[in-house]
């Protein structure tokens, strides 16, 4: 059956649970390859994200953030790329690669991705292009098309993109050179402790409950969250990382209280009052539904809360997102202070 397809029982499209497992210590990991985390979070934020960043520092970071996604995409598909017979053969044949391409946009909640042109069609590709509509970020997308085509048929790529007159973009990757690409410098590695929060999954495809309240629209490559309306995308946080780190090699200084703070702002226009602070069991669910981490502890006493997150991924994001839930809760903006324990968990205080 096409990843496309609906889980019988819940609605799903297949993709979603054959390549993604919702663990019960507040992580997403890929099927074929649990070491690698994913995040299913609101999207329509990142470009928002990229573009305070670029008024914050007065130029232009697409190229930063091109060059992080693409460096993560290659670290990503660099293993299963040796698997001969593997994905990466089927990918290469021009027909299901088109398909292939098309289908994972769509599940993952991408927008609608088509591959155009592969040139030349019969030996190793020199330009590809790509078609999207309704792109979940463009810059992401970018990054992920080099990072593929580098992969794929080696040498360093170069990215373009034009605006149709239709609202859609066409994007072209082209080899630049043989010269491979530099490799990261140092590997995105997170922790991994258990955790129990106890999903009620689909007994057919196993997908926690909450996963299956989103909406799918598979013609345009949406996912919508059944009760805000926002649009989510499922991504590996590795690529969103590398842009961070990219970004603040260019600008010398970290990027992550001005990441935060885009954050805290977008998740204000979708939390519901007091929602997320229903129970510690209801927070543990919000955040291990995303893959952001597993809340082990919550501590309330008089006017602090104290939090202790396992796991924690794309620590700004989650930051800024906990700033806004209890914000919205207390109905005034909480005084913040966080650390890493020696064991990678983020301790939180908000008072
Ligand atoms: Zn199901």
């Amino acid at each position: 059956m096409r990843m496309t397809s609906p889980c019988r029982r819940c609605g799903v499209p297949l993709g979603v649970s054959r390549n993604q497992r919702w663990m019960d210590n507040g992580t997403i990991v890929f099927s074929r390859d649990p070491t690698h985390r994913m995040v299913l979070l609101e999207s329509e934020n990142l470009d928002g994200i990229f573009e305070l960043l670029e008024e914050l520092v007065e130029r232009p970071i697409e190229k930063q953030v091109i060059e992080g996604k693409s460096m993560a995409t290659r670290e990503f598909l660099k293993p299963l790329a040796r698997w001969r017979g593997g994905w990466l053969a089927y990918l290469m044949s021009y027909r299901p690669a088109r398909e292939y391409i098309a289908d994972l946009s769509r599940v993952m909640g991408y927008g609608s991705v088509e591959l155009l042109e592969v040139s030349p069609r019969f030996r190793r590709a020199e330009r590809m292009t790509l078609r999207v509509r309704d792109v979940y970020s463009l810059p992401l997308v970018c990054g992920d098309f080099k990072g593929a085509a580098e992969t794929v048929e080696g040498g360093t790529s170069r990215v373009d993109y034009l605006l149709e007159k239709d609202g859609s973009y066409r994007i072209t990757a082209y080899r630049v050179s043989e010269e491979p690409p530099p490799s990261a410098e140092n590997p995105i590695i997170y922790a991994n402790r258990p955790g129990d929060i106890g999903w009620v999954r689909c007994r057919s495809c196993g997908v926690p409950e909450e996963v299956a309240g989103l909406k799918w629209d598979l013609r345009r490559g949406v996912i919508a969250d059944g009760a805000t309306g926002r649009r989510m995308a499922i991504f590996g946080p590795a690529g969103i990382e590398r842009v961070f780190m990219e970004l603040e090699r260019e600008m010398g200084r970290p990027v992550d209280r001005l990441v935060e703070e885009a954050q805290r702002r977008h998740a204000l226009t979708f939390l519901e009052s007091g929602e997320v602070l229903e129970s510690v069991g209801r927070l543990r669910k919000v955040l291990g539904m995303r893959g952001l981490g597993y809340l082990e502890d919550l501590e309330a006493t008089s006017g602090a809360v104290s939090l202790r997150i396992a796991n924690p991924c794309l620590r700004p994001l989650l930051i800024g997102f906990l700033e806004a839930a209890f914000e919205v809760a207390l109905r005034r903006r909480p005084r913040l202070s966080w650390e890493t324990a020696p064991d990678g968990d983020l301790i939180l205080e908000m008072r």
